[in-house]
C-alpha cells in the first residue's frame, strides 16, 4: 500500500503520514524528524496494552532511548492533575530541549501530551502518533491542545504545532464499534463540507486501502481550512459544522453523549433547520441523515429545543450578541451565516422538525 503524505504548511510547516502498518517503523520517521535525542511516550491504559510495545522495539531499533508514561484511559484523565503528573515524569527523566514526546493515543492523550510538549522547558518537540479515527481526521491536526477544568471542557491549552502526525489505520481495527463511529461523524462532516464525492464515498464498504485514503483527503481539507485562516477570513469556524447544537447536545447529557454522536445529531439538526429557511436545498438534510444511520450515528436526541437553546447560549464559542452559524447549502458545500443570538432557538425548533 503507497504511502499518504499530507504537508500542513502552519509554523515551519509538518507532514502527516498515513500508511498501513507504519506503526512498526516509526522509527525511521521519529528519527528523520527529530535527529538525535531521547523520546517520552505519552499513553493511556487502552492503548499501552495494545501498541507500546509496537513503538518502543521500533525506537530501540532506530537507537532512540525512549521512556514511557500510562495515564487511566478516559476523558476524566484530561485534568491539570495528570498533566502534572507527566511534566514531573518528564523532569525526573531528565528530558531536555532536544528531546522529544510522542503522544500515543487519541483525542484525549493528544490533547495533554502536545500541551505538556508546550510547555515543559517553554516548549519541546512533540509528535503523534493518532490512535482513533477521531484523532487521526481531526484533533492531531491543527496545533490544539488542552486539559479540561472543573468549569468545563477544553478550557485551558496552548497551541503546539508537531513535528509529524504518523497515522497507521490498521490500529483503528482495534476500536470499539462506537469509537469507530465517534470518528465517522467528524469524517462525514467533511463530505458535508468539502466534497459530495467524499460523502458518498462513505456508502461503499471500507477496505485498508480507502481508509487510508479517506482519511489523507479529510486530513487535507482540514489542513488546507487552517492554513487559509492565517488571512482572517474565518475559514476554520466552517470546522464547527454541527458543533454548536452538538455542544449543547453534550452539556445536556452531563457529557455521556459522546461527542461524535453529538456533533452527528447537531448536523443533521442544523440541516433540517437550513432546508426549512430555505438555505439548503430540497434533500440535503435527508440525505445526511441517512448516511450517519448508516454509520450507526443519531440524527436526533430527546432534549427539548428549550433545554437545547439554553446549553447553547452559555457556550464559551459564543462572542457578542452574534453567533456564527454554519449551514449546508448542500452536500459539499456550506456558508457561515452571522445570526442575531435570539436566532438560535429558531434553528433549533426547526432542527428539531417535530
Ligand atoms: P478520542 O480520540 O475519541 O478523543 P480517547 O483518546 O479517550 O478519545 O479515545 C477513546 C477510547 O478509545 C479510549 O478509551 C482509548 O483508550 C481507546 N483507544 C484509543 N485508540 C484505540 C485503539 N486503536 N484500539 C482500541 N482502543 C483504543
Ligand atoms: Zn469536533
Amino acid at each position: 500500500m503507497a504511502m499518504q503524505t499530507v504537508k500542513v504548511n502552519v509554523g515551519k510547516g509538518y507532514d502527516v503520514i498515513i500508511e498501513n502498518g507504519i506503526l512498526s517503523d516509526c522509527g525511521k520517521i521519529v528519527k528523520k524528524v527529530t535527529g538525535k535525542g531521547r523520546a517520552a511516550i505519552i499513553t493511556d491504559s487502552n492503548v499501552s496494552r495494545l501498541y507500546l510495545q509496537t513503538v518502543l522495539t521500533s525506537l530501540k531499533k532506530e537507537n532512540i532511548e525512549s521512556e514511557s508514561f500510562v495515564f487511566d484511559a478516559g476523558e476524566q484523565s484530561k485534568n491539570i492533575s495528570t498533566l502534572s503528573d507527566i511534566l514531573e515524569f518528564l523532569a525526573e527523566k531528565q528530558f531536555v530541549r532536544s528531546d522529544t514526546v510522542i503522544a500515543l493515543g487519541g483525542g484525549v492523550t493528544g490533547d495533554m501530551a502536545g500541551f505538556a510538549a508546550a510547555i515543559y522547558l517553554r516548549g519541546i518537540k512533540f509528535i503523534q502518533i493518532p490512535t482513533t479515527l477521531l484523532a487521526a481526521v481531526d484533533s492531531s491536526v491543527g496545533g490544539k491542545t488542552a486539559i479540561d477544568l472543573s468549569a468545563g471542557k477544553n478550557l485551558a491549552g496552548a497551541f503546539k504545532q508537531p513535528e509529524a502526525v504518523i497515522c497507521d489505520p490498521e490500529v483503528f481495527s482495534t476500536l470499539p464499534e462506537k469509537e469507530f463511529a465517534n470518528g465517522m461523524a467528524e469524517t462525514i462532516k467533511y463530505g458535508v463540507l468539502f466534497s459530495d464525492e467524499l460523502f458518498y464515498s462513505f456508502n461503499d464498504k471500507t477496505t485498508p486501502s480507502s481508509l487510508c485514503e479517506m482519511i489523507k483527503k479529510c486530513v487535507s481539507f482540514k489542513a488546507r481550512t487552517v492554513e487559509n485562516d492565517e488571512f482572517d477570513n474565518g475559514e476554520r469556524k466552517l470546522l464547527n459544522l454541527g458543533h454548536t447544537i452538538g455542544h449543547a447536545i453534550e452539556k445536556c447529557s452531563n457529557f455521556t453523549v459522546s461527542h461524535g454522536y453529538a456533533v452527528a445529531a447537531g448536523m443533521a439538526m442544523i440541516a433540517r433547520a437550513s432546508e426549512s429557511l430555505g438555505t439548503a436545498e430540497k434533500g440535503t438534510a435527508e440525505n445526511i441523515e441517512k448516511m450517519l444511520i448508516k454509520h450507526s450515528l443519531p440524527t436526533d436526541f430527546d432534549y427539548t429545543a428549550e433545554e437545547l437553546t439554553n446549553a447553547a447560549l452559555s457556550d464559551k464559542k459564543r462572542s457578542g450578541d452574534k453567533i456564527t452559524l454554519v449551514l449546508p447549502t448542500n452536500i459539499g458545500k456550506c456558508i457561515l451565516k452571522d445570526e442575531p443570538i435570539q436566532m438560535l432557538g429558531k434553528y433549533i425548533e426547526l432542527g428539531k422538525g417535530k
